[in-house]
């Protein structure tokens, strides 16, 4: 069989937090188009109900939508049961939900800051800790968590310390489980993307001078586009990434580079 053919999904269970749009929905299209089926993970059940619709009608596989809150161990919970009810299993997670507040430090609250944290790295622990409960148990699965070159750097000129503190912690957090769990068939990576033009970056008023800002610094002179992460993502969560643990990968047009 060729690379392509053994690069292909056909079968496997994956589910995607924060995959109602965005980068989650884009790297599921994926996903969905390499043949495997799918449960999307969101807060948002309305939007997360038409795009596994939408990755139903468009491919030959199965989808269904959860709600749930990844910073909730309960709906974690409840994720799981429904996923191994449906599916039987798990194959890949894709622990991607997060969000960010641009607000000077000195002028943050607790409850802004605890919530960053929650949600971008208590709710990658909480999904990865779930996904990796039945992967040890199959002795098989991959996982790919969603951290950001803002990991790496301090972009510039938005205030956004939880978000970067949060982001770190996905990096490190990745590393300590896939050593963890490594001789037991269960390997961890993370992506860290540069700025992606989303529906939420490219239709936000507000955030216009900024990427107007944010293009004028990038090397490419523009935003990535959230199908530029499409082809990483199915790398790793195939068998033909099966000697890559630990792994941080920056797909940043060059932005840390500089
Ligand atoms: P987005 O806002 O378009 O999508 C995020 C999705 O996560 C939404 O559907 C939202 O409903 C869901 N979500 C938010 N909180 C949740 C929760 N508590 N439980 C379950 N679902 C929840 O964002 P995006 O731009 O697609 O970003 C996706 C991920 O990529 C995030 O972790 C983000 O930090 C990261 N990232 C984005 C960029 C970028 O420039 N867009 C760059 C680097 C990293």
């Amino acid at each position: 069989m060729g690379i392509i053919e053994r690069m292909r999904l056909d079968g496997k269970k994956i589910f995607v937090t924060g995959g109602a749009r965005g980068i989650g929905k884009s790297v599921a299209t994926a996903f969905a188009e390499a043949g495997a089926d799918l449960a999307i993970v969101d807060l948002d059940i309305e939007e997360a109900t038409k795009t596994a619709e939408e990755l139903e009608k468009n491919n030959k596989i199965k989808a269904i939508a959860i709600q749930a809150d990844v910073t909730k161990p309960e709906d974690v919970d409840n994720m799981m049961e429904k996923i191994l009810d449906t599916f039987g299993r798990l194959d890949v997670a894709f622990c991607n939900a997060g969000i960010c507040m641009n607000i000077p430090a000195e002028e943050m609250t607790f409850d802004q800051w605890k919530k960053v944290i929650d949600i971008n790295l208590t709710g990658v622990f909480l999904t990865a800790q779930a996904a990796g409960k039945v992967m040890l148990k199959q002795g098989s699965g991959s996982i790919i968590n969603t951290a950001s070159m803002s990991a790496h750097i301090v972009n510039v000129p938005q205030p956004q310390c939880s978000y970067n503190a949060s982001k770190a912690g996905v990096i490190q957090l990745t590393k300590s489980l896939a050593v963890e769990w490594a001789t037991r068939g269960v390997r961890v990576n993370c992506i860290s993307p540069g700025y992606i033009g989303t529906e939420l970056t490219l239709n936000s008023p507000s955030l216009q001078p900024l990427i107007q800002q944010w293009n004028e610094m990038a090397p490419l002179k523009r935003m990535g586009k959230p199908e530029e992460l499409q082809s990483i993502c199915v790398y790793l969560a195939g068998d033909t990434s099966s000697f890559t643990t630990g792994s941080d990968f920056v797909i940043d047009g060059a932005f840390t580079a500089i």
